[in-house]
This record gives structure tokens, sequence and C-alpha cells, in this order.
């Protein structure tokens, strides 16, 4: 057994090896890089590894964008999510609701319940109903597993031509799917799939399941004159033929919920939106630089000796990779200054208050 230090605690997971392979006995404990990718494919990854994924891309974006530092901003955006989440397949999850300073519209959902979104993306916004659309779809990518199982899916990751520890195999998954999430790369029937399970969550919690086609009509027509699709939900269906599936699956699945909760979401987010022309942009990349990492500094399992061997993509080569892309305005949008998480507490006595809120 080999004793995992995942987020403080320390779990006990079934990765028969023994011992002496973490002193050098490389040969009996990684597998070459052929193997590597039918590791991928194959891959369990538990509910502990899959929130230190999460966690570690989250730092990423963090780090990328930094955090609004306004508690009740937090608060609010985690109360509309919360809500959604005890609905979802996954209500004991740990969800994590973290808002980037970003004038970019965007929002990202990062493996193990850690969800973005975007101070441009809620300046955009105008009711409860939108937000509430917004970040049912990114509640639903979580409960699907939809970035695992892109990587799962994907013939591109870059294993690199030498054997790969676990630990180093989910560092590579965790980077791969940090691009992945950047570039909004899920294929049209995960993004399908999203849209249907967030309208139903939405919904369930009483909202108007039209918040989120309302605020797709919104983000189009701010994008009208872009040449190309931008940040959130760029891999996304074409605006109109989603817009027409959305309607179809609200009159089908008989969803009838009114409320849009206009007046609760002003009182807290005042944001003014910023055109998609006068959105700043940072050079591709470059404030997403990571710390170099340090020996053993994995983020899986116990690193240690060997755990960054073996070339793996460093920091320098994400930028650089970043780099060969043209600039995106809600990608490439300059970040606020501060990547601190804002704590905020929510019992279910403020969810159970916060329910009682929405009413149409
Ligand atoms: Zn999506």
């Amino acid at each position: 057994m080999m004793r995992l230090m995942i987020g403080g605690t320390l779990v006990m997971a079934g990765l028969a090896a023994p011992a002496s392979a973490q002193l050098g006995q490389v040969a009996g404990r990684v597998r070459n890089a052929v193997d590597a990718v039918d590791q991928v494919k194959d891959l369990i990854i538990t509910e502990q590894e899959e929130m230190a994924m999460g966690a570690a891309i989250s730092e990423k974006l963090r780090q990328k964008y930094g955090v609004v530092q306004n508690q009740a901003v937090h608060k609010y955006v985690s109360l509309v999510g919360h809500v959604l989440a005890a609905s979802s397949t996954r209500p004991a999850l740990s969800w994590t609701f973290i808002v980037l300073d970003t004038d970019g519209v965007n929002a990202f959902a990062a493996p193990g319940g850690y969800i973005h979104i975007t101070r441009g993306a809620l300046a955009l916004i105008r009711n409860e109903s939108e937000l509430a659309g917004v970040l049912g779809h990114e509640l639903a990518h979580v409960t699907q597993k939809h970035t695992i199982n892109a990587i799962r899916k994907s013939k591109t990751l870059d294993l690199g031509t030498t054997a790969l520890s676990r630990s180093q195999l989910l560092d590579r998954v965790t980077d791969a799917a940090y691009e992945s999430l950047l570039e909004n790369n899920f294929d049209r029937g995960d993004e399908n799939s999203s849209d249907e399970i967030g309208i139903q969550l939405s919904n369930a919690a009483g909202y108007a399941p039209s918040g989120l086609g309302s605020f797709l009509t919104k983000l189009a027509d701010r994008n009208k004159d872009l040449q190309e699709r931008s940040g959130v939900f760029a891999s996304h269906p074409e605006t109109k033929s989603r817009l027409d599936r959305l309607k179809s699956q609200i009159s089908s699945k008989k969803l009838t919920a009114t409320a849009t909760v206009a007046a609760r979401y002003t009182a807290t987010i005042t944001y003014a939106p910023t055109p998609v022309t006068a959105v700043a942009t940072a050079a591709p990349g470059a404030a997403a630089t990571p710390a170099a990492p340090k020996p053993g500094d994995s983020r899986f399992g116990l690193g240690g000796l060997t755990s960054r061997l073996g070339g793996e993509k460093t920091g320098n080569q994400t930028v650089a990779s970043a780099g060969s892309r043209g600039v995106n305005p809600d990608r490439d949008a300059k970040g606020g200054p501060n990547p601190r998480a804002v704590a905020v507490t929510i019992t279910a006595a403020d969810i159970a208050a916060f329910r009682q809120g929405i009413t149409g």
C-alpha cells in the first residue's frame, strides 16, 4: 500500500507498490509509454485524486485570473451553486465556487467540484436564473466527469517517452485537463448533455430554465463581431441550434419553473460589463506561469524522489504552447492581482433561507 497525502488528509490507496520501489527500483513500478497511454484510457481516478486534481487546476486558474476579494459576492454565488448542487447526482461533493477577477466572460468547471465564473460573466448576467443556468451547466461537467473522460478519450496527451509513475501520470492528466479547460475543449455531446442537465437543475430549484438561453443570447450579441468564438462555451454548438435544442428540452421535459430573481441578483452583483473590444489582454500564458516544480513536489502521491523525473512538461513549455495560439479576448483576458481563495461559510440554514427567495 502506498500512502497518499492529499489536501492534508492521509488516505490509503490501493496502489500496489512495495516501499522499496520508491527508493529506486523504478522498473518494478513504472511502465513504458505505450502502457501509459492504456493507463490513461483505463484510468480509474478515486474521488480523493479527483479532488486533488481539481484543487491543482483551480490553483492555476486563480493564479492566471486572480480572485475577486469580495466575500458577499462569493457567498451569493456559492448559495446559488449549493442550491443547484443539492439536486445534482453528487450532492455530497465538497462544492466550491470561485469568482475570478477578470473582465473576460468565462466559466470553468474543474474536477472535484471546483466551479469558477468570471467577474465579466457576472457583469453580463442580469438575474439569478441566468446565473443558475451557467452554474448548472458547469456543475454538470463535474457530475458527469467530462473533464476526466475527455482526457481519457484524448489521443493527444503528451506522455513523453519515459515511463511514468501513477503520480506523474496524474500530474500530466491534470496539466492536460487545465489546458483543455482553458480552451473549452469539451466535445459537442458533453456540451449538450451539460446544457440538458444544467437546465433541469435550475428548474428543480425553481429557476426559469430559460436562464441559460437568455445568457447565451446576450453572449452571442456581445461577441457578434468577433472573428473567432471566444471564451466560455467556445467549443459549444453554434448558439442558434443550441438555443433551439434548449427550447425543445424545456418543452419535452415540461420544465415549468418561472423564477428569475432579478432584484436579489442586482442587489449583490453590481459589475458593469466591459465590451469585448475593450477587454485588456495579457500576453497569452504570461500570467499563468506556475512556479517551477521543486523535486518531489508532486501534487499526487508520495511524489518523493522520482515524481518529477522523465521530462515532464514544465510551466515554460505550457507558456510556449499557449503563446503559439492567437490572442483570444476572454481566455487571455488580464487577471486581477490576488489569487487568494475567498473562504465563505454556508450552512444548511443559509441554503434553506436562500431557497425561500427563489420565487417568480
Ligand atoms: Zn461547457
